[in-house]
C-alpha cells in the first residue's frame, strides 16, 4: 500500500481533544488505502518547559542527559496518539526514535540523521498495522544514547522518514494554514502561496521564516520529497495548504516569491585593522571557532594600509564574537583600534527563482527602501536572494513597502 507520512506539530497535538482531531484526519487517509507513518511534535510548551528544568538543575549540563530529557515530551504524545487511534478501531502503536532505529550522529542536542532503516515498521505494516506513531525530534547514536535534532527537528524526522519509506507525500500540519509571501503578523497583505519551489523555502527558511526547519527543506530538496504545508485546525481538501516541490512543478510564479526578515540580527565592526593578505582568514577564522555563525560580510576601501572590517551574525552570539577577537587580538594573531557592535539592526530580504532570469531587481528593491527613507548598512546577494541589514525600527516599514512594490499580494 502507498505511504503518507503526516506530522503533526506542538499546537496540534496540544490537548487531547486535539490528538482526537488529528486521529480524525488520520482515519481519513487510512480509508483513502494508505499505510500512514504519523511523526508527532511535543505538546506545545513542552519543550521549553523541559529545556529550562534542565537548565535550572545543571547550568553547564551533560548534553547527553540533555537530549534524554528534552526528548520526553514526544514520547508522551506519540503514546497518547497510538491510543486514540486504537479507539478508533485503526491498528496503531508507537515508536519511540531508538525502537525504529532513527540512526543519527552523537551531535547531542544537533544531531544529524543518518539512516532510518524500514524493515522493522515496514514489517508491521505487513502484519495489518495501518499507522506508525513515531515520536520526532529524536534518535540514538552509534554509542546508543538518546539524541535530539534541534529545536523543530521534528519537521527533519517527518522528511527523513517520507524518503526513507518513499512516501507518496510529506504532510506537515501546523497551526498556520500554508506558506505566506511574508509573515501576516507584520503585512496584512500577505497572500498564501500554492506553491513554493525548495529553492526558495530553503532560503526563506534559512533567512527567518518558522514554517519549517531549515534541515527539513535541505533534505526534501535532496530527496524530491512533495512537502505539503497545512493547517490542523480547517477542514482540509486535497489541495489546501502549500505544497514545496521541485521548481518544474510551478508554471507561473512571480519573479519575487517572498520576503522574510530576522530581528535578531547584529552588526559588528573592527575599525583600523591591518589590510594585509590573510587577515580575513585570521578574523573570520577566529570568529569560526569562536561558534560565531557570520552570515554577510563587508570590507571597507583601505587607507594607508589599514581598512574596517564589518560582519552580521546572531545578536546572541555577539559576546562570543568579541571575546573571539580580544583572544586573537592578545595572541597577536589580528590587530584592530576599536570593536563596535550593534545590535540594533534587523535583516530584510526579497527571494525568488525569478530573478535568475530577471534583471532589476536589487535597483527596484533600494529604490523602495530609498523612498522610505530607510538607510542601508550591510547588502548581500546570491543567485535567487537580496538581503539587507537596516535598523530594527525600520523592519516592518521595509517588509511592508517591498510587499507592495514587488505586488507579492497577486499571484502571477
Ligand atoms: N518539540 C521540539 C521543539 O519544540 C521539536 C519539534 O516540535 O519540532 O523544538
Ligand atoms: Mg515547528
Amino acid at each position: 500500500m502507498p505511504v503518507l507520512v503526516m506530522k503533526f506539530g506542538g499546537t496540534s497535538v496540544a490537548t487531547l481533544d486535539r490528538i482526537r482531531r488529528a486521529a480524525k484526519r488520520v482515519g481519513v487517509e487510512v480509508a483513502k488505502g494508505y499505510d500512514v507513518i504519523v511523526i508527532v511534535s511535543a505538546m506545545s510548551g513542552k519543550t521549553n518547559e523541559l529545556v529550562g528544568w534542565v537548565g535550572e538543575t545543571s547550568a553547564l549540563y551533560d548534553a547527553r542527559e540533555y537530549d534524554s530529557v528534552v526528548s520526553s515530551g514526544e514520547n508522551v504524545t506519540a503514546g497518547l496518539m497510538a491510543l486514540t487511534l486504537q479507539e478508533m478501531d485503526i491498528p496503531a502503536r508507537s515508536w519511540q526514535g531508538w525502537q525504529v532505529p532513527v540512526q543519527t550522529t552523537a551531535a547531542h542536542s544537533s544531531a544529524r540523521i543518518e539512516d532510518i532503516p524500514p524493515e522493522n515498521i515496514n514489517a508491521k505494516f505487513a502484519d495489518g498495522m495501518r499507522v506508525a506513531v513515531v515520536a520526532g525530534f529524536q534518535g540514538v547514536s552509534p554509542e546508543g544514547r538518546i539524541t535530539t535534532l534541534g529545536r523543530g527537528g521534528s519537521d527533519t524526522t517527518a522528511v527523513a522518514f517520507a524518503a526513507a519509506f518513499d512516501a507518496e507525500r510529506c504532510d506537515i500540519y501546523t497551526d498556520v494554514d500554508g506558506v505566506y509571501t511574508t509573515d501576516p503578523r507584520v503585512s496584512p497583505k500577505a497572500r498564501k502561496l500554492d506553491k513554493i519551489s525548495f529553492e526558495e523555502m530553503l532560503e526563506l527558511a534559512s533567512l527567518g521564516a518558522k514554517v519549517l526547519q531549515t534541515r527539513s527543506v535541505e533534505l526534501a530538496m535532496r530527496y524530491k520529497v512533495k512537502l505539503r504545508v497545512l493547517s490542523s485546525f480547517e477542514e482540509q481538501s486535497d489541495d489546501a495548504g502549500t505544497l514545496v516541490c521541485d521548481e518544474e512543478e510551478i508554471m507561473e510564479s512571480n519573479v519575487v516569491a517572498g520576503v522574510a526578515f530576522s530581528r535578531d540580527e547584529a552588526k559588528m565592526t573592527l575599525v583600523s585593522v591591518a589590510d594585509r593578505p590573510g587577515i580575513a582568514a585570521a578574523i573570520f577564522g577566529a570568529l569560526s571557532e569562536g561558534g560565531v555563525n557570520v552570515d554577510m560580510i563587508v570590507q571597507n576601501i583601505s587607507e594607508e594600509g589599514r581598512t574596517d572590517m564589518t560582519w552580521s551574525c546572531p545578536v546572541d552570539q555577539v559576546a562570543r564574537a568579541e571575546k573571539a577577537m580580544e583572544e586573537a587580538k592578545a595572541s597577536g594573531a589580528i590587530n584592530f583600534a576599536e570593536m563596535i557592535a550593534d545590535t540594533d539592526v534587523a535583516k530584510v530580504s526579497v527571494v525568488g527563482i525569478g530573478m535568475r532570469s530577471h534583471t532589476g531587481v536589487a535597483a527596484k528593491m533600494f529604490d523602495v527602501l530609498s523612498a522610505e527613507s530607510i538607510n542601508i548598512q550591510v547588502i548581500t546577494t546570491s543567485e535567487i536572494k537580496i538581503s539587507v541589514l537596516i535598523n530594527r525600527k525600520y523592519m516592518e516599514l521595509a517588509v511592508q513597502a517591498l510587499h507592495d512594490a514587488f505586488e507579492l499580494d497577486k499571484a502571477a
